[in-house]
C-alpha cells in the first residue's frame, strides 16, 4: 500500500521540525574533514512545488516554513536549513519546497556521498531525476529498511541515517523498531533520526518503549506539538528521536525548540519536549 504522497504535506510544521534537526546533525558531521554517508532511507520525491494541486489543497506549508523562511530574527541554528530552502526560491517567491535528499544535496561536501531510496511509482523517478548528474549520490527504487541491513556500515564509518516512513500502515512503528536494531548492530557509532508523527500518544509510547527494550543508548527526543494531544484531530505533534546525537544537538535545540514553537504557533497552544529517552 503506497498511497501516501508527501507533496500533500511538504514545507508543513513537522518537516520545519525534522528538516532543522536533520541540518544541524549535517552541519556537526561536516565539523570534521573525513567523508560521511548521508543515507535516506524514505527520500519522497525530492523537490515539492508550493502551487501544485496537492500543497494547495492542504494549505499546510502555510503554517510552516511561511512562517518563518523570511524572518530576520533566525537563531543561527536555523541558517543551514533556511539557506538551503532559500536556495530553491531565490526569486524571494515560496514556490518550492526542498524534501529532506534535496536539503542534504545542499550541505554536503565533494567528499560525503548520499543513499537514497523511494518506492512510490510517481515519485521514484521525480527523485531519480533530481540527483542524475550528481556523482555522490546513488538513489534505488528499494525498501527503505532493508537499506540498514545492507548498506551499513559505510566505508568511512560515519554517517547519518534518516528514517522517516508515512506510517500508513501501523506496522512501520515496528518495523523503525526493528530496522534501527538491525543498522545498529552493523553501525553502532552511527547517528540515526527517525521521524515519528503523534497520532494516538499511545503509540508514540509504545514506540519509545520498544526503543528501550532494544538496550541502544544516548536516544534523545525531540518534539513540537502545535495542539494538545487528542485521539480525533489527526496529527498533533511531531518528533525526532536521535540516537548518538551529535554532542552540541542538546544544547541547540533548546535555543530552537521555544523559537519554533512562537513562530509556528502564534496561539501558542501546543508543547515542546526536549528528553533523553535513554542516557549515556
Ligand atoms: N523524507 C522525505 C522528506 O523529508 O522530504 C519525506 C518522505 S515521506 C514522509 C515517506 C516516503 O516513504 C513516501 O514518499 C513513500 O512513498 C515512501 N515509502 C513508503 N514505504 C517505503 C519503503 N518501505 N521503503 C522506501 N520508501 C517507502
Amino acid at each position: 500500500m503506497l498511497s501516501y504522497r508527501h507533496s500533500f504535506h511538504a514545507g508543513n510544521h513537522a518537516d520545519v521540525l525534522k528538516h532543522t534537526v536533520q541540518s544541524l546533525i549535517i552541519e556537526s558531521l561536516k565539523e570534521k574533514d573525513k567523508p560521511f554517508l548521508y543515507l535516506d532511507t524514505h527520500a519522497g520525491a525530492g523537490r515539492y512545488q508550493l502551487s501544485s494541486e496537492h500543497a494547495e489543497r492542504t494549505g499546510e506549508y502555510l503554517e510552516g516554513i511561511a512562517r518563518i523562511w523570511q524572518r530576520d530574527d533566525l537563531p543561527a541554528e536555523l541558517e543551514a536549513y533556511i539557506g538551503a530552502v532559500t536556495h530553491f526560491n531565490r526569486s524571494g517567491q515560496l514556490r518550492y519546497y526542498p524534501g529532506s535528499p534535496l536539503i542534504a544535496r545542499q550541505l554536503l561536501r565533494e567528499q560525503d556521498s548520499l543513499q537514497l531510496t523511494e518506492l512510490h511509482p510517481s515519485d521514484f523517478p521525480l527523485l531519480r531525476g533530481e540527483f542524475q548528474k550528481d556523482s555522490r549520490a546513488r538513489v534505488e527504487r528499494a525498501d527503505g529498511y532493508q537499506q540498514l541491513k545492507a548498506k551499513l556500515p559505510p566505508p568511512s564509518r560515519r554517517g547519518l541515517i534518516l528514517i522517516d516512513p508515512p506510517y500508513e500502515i501501523k506496522s512501520d512503528y515496528q518495523a523503525v523498531v526493528q530496522g534501527i536494531s538491525e543498522g545498529y548492530k552493523r553501525f553502532a557509532t552511527g547517528t540515526y533520526a527517525l521521524w515519528y508523527p503523534v497520532v494516538l500518544r499511545a503509540q508514540i509510547k509504545r514506540l519509545l518503549k520498544d526503543l528501550e527494550a532494544t538496550g541502544i543508548r544516548r536516544i534523545l527526543q525531540i518534539e513540537l506539538a502545535v495542539r494538545p494531544d487528542s485521539d480525533q484531530r489527526g496529527m498533533t505533534a511531531s518528533g525526532m528521536i536521535v540516537i548518538n546525537p551529535p554532542w552540541k544537538l542538546e544544547q541547540q535545540m533548546t535555543t530552537v525548540l521555544p523559537w519554533l514553537h512562537k513562530a509556528l504557533v502564534p496561539s501558542g497552544t501546543g508543547h515542546t519536549t526536549l528528553n533523553w529517552v535513554v542516557p549515556e
